[in-house]
């Protein structure tokens, strides 16, 4: 892969990252990822660098959040020759599941995960689109613990630095490419 470096590449996520005001609730400022997606050079560059940062690191499940978070998982995972895991919200999941509960910045929630989607000591990494208060993130690294999973790296595309959702996972990795 080119010389890319993490300030180049936020540079051109950013440029491609709309803000909607007042969305989903009067006050959040919603970071719309989907002209990040629609732009196809700058989505595929963001997904060799995460998984050229993580790929001798012995990652083999990819967990992405429900539902931005799939998206970007998904090519990742891939790209890592591991498999894919989905992190749903409750009742999505047909098979048997962990559950965990969570605060998010708007609003409570609980995720699922199938309790044979990850093997005890197995490497794990999750991938969100954004990290805003942790909750969710942390929801999740806790479910895959439950199974014995063991927590290699977050990797978030945003980071919301002013939540400060990082305090919240400072027992783990975590890396985030873009930060506001
Ligand atoms: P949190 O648990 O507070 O870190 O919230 C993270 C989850 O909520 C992620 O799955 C995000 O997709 C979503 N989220 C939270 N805040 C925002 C925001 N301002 N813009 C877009 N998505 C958000």
């Amino acid at each position: 892969m080119k010389n890319i470096t993490v300030e180049n590449l936020s540079a051109k996520i950013k440029s491609v990252i709309r803000d909607v005001p007042d969305f989903p609730k009067q006050g959040i400022i919603f970071k719309d990822i989907t002209p990040f997606l629609n732009n196809p050079e700058i989505f595929s560059e963001t997904v060799r660098f995460i998984a050229d940062k993580y790929k001798n690191r012995g990652v083999s499940k990819v967990l992405g959040i429900e539902a931005r978070g799939f998206i970007l998982a998904a090519p990742i995972a891939l790209e890592l020759k591991a498999g894919f895991v989905p992190v749903r919200k409750k009742g999505k999941l047909p098979y048997k599941t962990v559950s965990g509960t969570y605060d998010l910045e708007y609003g409570q929630d609980t995720l699922q995960l199938h309790e044979d989607a990850v093997k005890k000591g197995e490497k794990i990494l999750i991938i969100d689109d954004v990290l805003a208060t942790g909750g969710t993130a942390k929801c999740a690294c806790r479910m895959a613990e439950k199974l014995g999973a063991e927590i290699e790296s977050i990797a978030m595309l945003i980071e919301l630095e002013f939540l400060k959702g990082r305090e919240k996972l400072q027992n783990y990795d975590l890396f985030s490419l873009v930060k506001y």
